[in-house]
């Protein structure tokens, strides 16, 4: 029986060059795990966003220009990415994985993206791996839909617990009070310069599982008493956990699952949509990585299964 969809992009993979940072691999890798591991899961193909949707947030010029290969190559040095076709399509994908996930989420209570959490993307470009930014297209995106069956607009959180800050996301949604952005994220790492959320929760290098998990429910409260959103989009990045190459805290496979189940349960308990997407994770291991984000999904088709009872 089917409890959850889950959105992917993994067919359009990128040549790096030997060495390069990006674990390009961990796509692929967390597929795999997931069809095999739970046959629960429906893994769908993802459709490419349109420029029209990517314009809810995106410049015109900058879509084309990602479009057609024109970028700028400083631009495409903060990407940290070679631009090709792939890299183009595979960026229109990753966003619609985001927005499928969202759609499915509204009828189905739970849904995911396998890639998507992009969040270093600003309207007009891109920056450390991110070319667009899937949780800002399908925020914009669900509250325009959303307009044109209700009276009142839909509000959106977006919660975003991958360790590095949401700086793109942060930037776009400035002076937007329909969308709450919420960034968890070591204080010391990339970006160095970090744009303002509406919450911000700078952690210490070397945070462990009690401190960070007590952060998080702060966080969620101090979310409850200022916003009241309809839609939840939840960025469960992997890279807090101690094998992280990049992250600079030091979660355990414990606490990595607690904090997805905190996330999961919050959204549950008052009853919001939730969609989430896999972020960044750059583990020493790169099984290990996977073996977070396998966590991620199997922690929440158990919330699906509950969303399913709920609504027979
Ligand atoms: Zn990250």
């Amino acid at each position: 029986m089917r409890l959850m969809r889950a959105f992917y992009a993994t067919q359009f993979t990128l040549q790096l060059p030997p060495g390069h940072r990006f674990p390009m691999a961990k796509y692929q890798l967390l597929r795999e795990r997931l069809a095999a591991e739970l046959p629960q899961l429906e893994l769908a193909q993802a459709p490419a966003a349109t420029d029209g949707e990517l314009a809810l947030v995106h410049s015109p010029a900058y879509i084309q220009a990602i479009s057609d290969g024109s970028v700028d190559p400083r631009i495409l040095r903060e990407i940290g990415l070679p631009w090709s076709p792939a890299m183009a399509e595979r960026a229109r994908r990753s966003v619609g994985a985001t927005i499928a996930a969202c759609r499915a989420a509204f009828r189905e209570g739970m849904a995911a993206n396998i890639a998507g959490g992009t969040h270093h993307a600003y309207a007009d470009r891109g920056g450390g791996f991110c070319v667009f930014n899937d949780a800002a297209v399908a925020a914009r995106l669900m509250q325009a839909e959303w307009l044109r069956s209700h009276p009142r607009g839909l509000r959106v959180a977006i919660v975003d617990l991958d360790v590095h800050q949401g700086n793109g996301t942060a930037h776009i949604f400035r002076g937007d009070d329909s969308v709450f952005t919420l960034s968890m994220h070591a204080q010391k790492n990339f970006p160095s310069r970090k744009e303002p959320s509406d919450l911000d929760v700078d952690l210490p290098d070397g945070c462990r599982d009690e401190e960070y998990l007590l952060a998080l429910e702060q966080a969620l409260a101090e979310l409850d008493r200022r916003f009241d959103p309809g839609l939840v989009i939840y960025l469960a990045g992997a890279d807090p956990h101690e094998g992280d190459r990049l992250g600079r805290l030091k979660l355990t496979w414990d606490g990595l699952e607690a904090r997805d189940r905190r996330v999961f349960d919050w959204a549950w308990a008052r009853g919001l949509p939730l969609a989430f997407a896999m972020a960044g994770g750059y583990g020493v291991r790169i099984e290990d990585t996977v073996q977070a984000q396998v966590t991620t999904f199997r922690v929440g088709t158990q919330y699906a299964a509950r969303w399913q009872n709920r609504s027979r």
